[in-house]
């Protein structure tokens, strides 16, 4: 019988627990052992691990974080500690490892699939969307849910005094959780790596928007979601900005790692579930150093270093619709 591992590594994200559920009920189906390795990459390297069996699943699905720790692991980027992961993997017995994470936990795992013959395979997990190969990421779908209830709460306030809010979404350097967050709360304007020139031509750009908004309504609140990484000195700078051009009661907002937690929306379940059952599938086939992920909700499996190489582009008819409800908005009411 097959002994198989699984860890969560890198950013967490809201599903990976549902993930880890429906590996251990697939793993107890095919009669499989399953261990679960603590603080991501860490744990392959202290041997600091977990049986997982039935009595964990007990309410695992609606749970945020990872039960089994996620972190960062620096020995891993070096030979030395690919090695050591290697030859534990060996002592373990494992004959294959499930990786839940993002694209660095991916590149790390191609790594180490150069000192361990046994069978890797990833499964997409980060509230960043920023991986090529599948439609969505685990934990995706309840971030732009959290961000959009907040944004919502913002412009509550935002209304009250008719302010400008800037408020900053995660992402790393994607700009899908800031689009998707932008559209479902109606902000005003969005700024994501994907389309920025420089901050000079933004600014522009966001200004005439602002006037020409406040020239069609009156004093309004007007709410600019931010993509994080993108604005060269950060949402301080961006404020700065704005507050030069005469644009008074601009307030900053950072909605920071309240969006990396919660409850898994339906959508993160659903997808975490399907994706862990299909890799549980994949045990002992001739294929290895893949990613399960799923395409017009069909599972995929696609080679891990295809995950990185591209940069999976942001969906076409959300753009168009941000461009004709957001960025361009006033721009047209003028022409
Ligand atoms: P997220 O994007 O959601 O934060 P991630 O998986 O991309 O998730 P990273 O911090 O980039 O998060 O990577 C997680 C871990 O993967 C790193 O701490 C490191 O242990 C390992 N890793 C990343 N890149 C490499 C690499 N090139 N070689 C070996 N290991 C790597």
């Amino acid at each position: 019988s097959k002994r198989v591992a699984i860890l969560t590594s890198g950013g967490d994200a809201p599903g990976m627990n549902a993930c880890i559920r429906a590996t251990i009920i697939a793993c107890q189906k095919a009669g499989y052992t399953l261990l679960g390795y603590k603080h991501g990459y860490n744990g392959l390297l202290q041997q600091e691990y977990i049986s997982l069996s039935l009595d964990s699943t007990h309410n695992l699905i609606q749970q945020g974080g990872t039960i089994l720790h996620s972190a960062r692991c620096k020995e891993f980027m070096h030979e030395e500690g690919l090695l050591k992961a290697a030859h534990n993997l060996k002592k373990a017995r494992i004959d294959s490892l499930i990786v839940i994470g993002g694209d660095g936990s991916f590149k790390g795992a191609a790594k180490l699939s150069e000192h361990w013959d046994g069978q890797i395979i990833g499964i997409p997990g980060t509230i960043d969307n920023d991986i090529a190969g599948t439609d969505a990421t685990i934990g995706y779908f309840t971030a732009i849910d959290t961000a959009m209830s907040s944004i919502d709460k913002v412009r509550d306030t935002a209304d009250a005094f008719e302010r400008i809010f800037l408020v900053e979404v995660m992402g790393r350097n994607a700009g899908f959780l800031a689009l998707n967050a932008a559209l479902s709360s109606a902000a005003d304007y969005v700024i994501v790596p994907e389309f920025f020139s420089s901050a000079e031509s933004e600014i522009e750009k966001l200004v005439s928007q602002i006037n020409a908004q406040r020239t069609l309504k009156g004093p309004v609140s007007f709410i600019v979601v931010v993509a994080e990484n993108v604005w060269p000195n950060g949402l301080a700078g961006l404020t700065d900005a704005l507050q030069q051009r005469n644009l008074q009661d601009v307030r900053p907002v950072t909605l920071g790692h309240v969006q990396r937690g919660g409850s898994p929306v339906a959508q993160d379940r659903l997808l975490a579930t399907t994706l862990g059952e299909a890799a549980i599938r994949l045990v002992g086939k001739d294929i290895s150093n893949v990613m399960v992920g799923e395409v017009n909700q069909r599972p995929v499996t696609v080679p891990l270093s295809e995950t990185w190489k591209n940069t999976k582009p942001l969906n076409e008819a959300r753009v168009g619709a941000m461009r004709t409800l957001m960025n361009e908005r006033y721009n047209q009411a003028d022409n």
